[in-house]
């Protein structure tokens, strides 16, 4: 049985909003203080990204690292899942999540969902060999159904031209 894709996945304009004219109705998010900032974190987008992991290996791929495995999997129903490090490789010339994206899906097809795409980005999903998919989302509302439903439909298109 072919392995599933990656699915990075960014916290910040992902599962956690902002930017947003009026917050989320109670029913749809949650507020969380982390390290002394508010976020409102969706839990719609904690909905959908528990669809995606039955079809994709999820990682995080944020600045929260481990902090995101401490605050959200009990929040929105979620196992715990890999993260990955930056080591504070921050804000360089080029998108400062690329060399640890890089290295963690070596060799695999790939899906990266992040509110934070830039030039950078998208030159590195061109160049590599492997099927990569790069999904902005708007910081706003984050993860929404129509992402959802897209990433998904990759993934099945990959499994089908794996088992052709
Ligand atoms: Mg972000």
């Amino acid at each position: 049985m072919p392995s599933k894709p990656i699915l990075a996945v960014d916290v910040d304009g992902v599962i956690s909003l902002f930017g947003y004219d009026e917050p989320p109705p109670p029913s749809e998010a949650r507020f969380q203080l982390v390290d002394g900032m508010l976020h409102c974190i969706s839990l719609r987008a904690g909905e959908r990204l528990g669809r995606l992991g039955e079809h994709f290996d999820l990682v995080w791929a944020t600045g929260w690292e481990e902090k995101a495995n401490f605050y959200l999997p009990e929040m929105l129903g979620l196992a715990e899942l890999p993260y990955l490090s930056f080591d504070g490789a921050r804000f360089g010339s080029a998108h400062w999540k690329l060399g640890p994206l890089e290295e963690y899906c070596r060799g695999r097809a790939m899906a990266w969902i992040d509110d934070n795409l830039d030039e950078s980005c998208y030159r590195w999903a061109r160049e590599r060999s492997e099927p990569t998919l790069l999904v902005p989302t708007d910081p706003a509302i984050g993860l929404q159904e129509v992402e959802t439903e897209a990433l998904i439909a990759w993934g099945g298109g990959l499994a089908f031209e794996t088992a052709r």
